[in-house]
């Protein structure tokens, strides 16, 4: 599983990459889902703060973890599991917790949905890719604002991309 883009080798796609300066600093990158005990990945402050729909004085000042796992409600927790917030708690749908649901976004900051994606063409899938890569050079991404994940989509897009085919084959 892959959902990182930017380790990828695709052009412009550091910019949207989280500092790797803060990320050296954080103990723990990854820490346990306290519901599904499934690892998640560690996402800014800033990210959690920008997708909650609830009133950010619930936000301790920890740092939160992200859980993908798609069966669990639980989208953000703190490593501690003091603090979580649940799907109902969000501004967004989260992509990983409804992979087929057609009218859910795969990329947050440029608005592809899923049915976008499975019911076009290969060419215009070709031409989405390469327009949110120019969105993302253009430096018009906002991953960590908007992405429930606080990085970029690419690797998703690209893995349900693979996955339409797969299926068509
Ligand atoms: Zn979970």
């Amino acid at each position: 599983m892959n959902d990182n883009c930017c380790s990828q080798t695709s052009a412009g796609s550091e910019i949207c990459e989280l500092p790797s300066t803060t990320m050296q600093r954080k103990l723990y990158p990854e820490a346990f889902c306290p519901e599904c005990r499934q690892k998640g990945k560690i996402v800014q402050g800033q990210t959690v703060k920008a997708l909650l729909s609830v009133s950010l004085r619930l936000i301790q000042d920890t740092e939160y973890y992200f859980c993908r796992t798609q069966s669990c409600p639980v989208v953000y927790y703190s490593a501690d599991s003091k603090s979580v917030f649940t799907t109902s708690q969000l501004r967004e749908r989260v992509y990983q917790k409804e992979p087929s649901a057609d009218d859910v976004f795969v990329c947050y900051c440029f608005k592809h949905t899923v049915s976008e994606i499975r019911n076009t063409s290969p060419e215009a899938r070709t031409a989405m890719v390469d327009d949110i890569n120019a969105g993302i050079q253009a430096n018009q991404c906002a991953c960590d604002l908007r992405n429930p994940q606080g990085s970029c989509c690419l690797g998703n897009v690209r893995s349900l991309i693979k996955q339409v085919y797969q299926r068509v084959t």
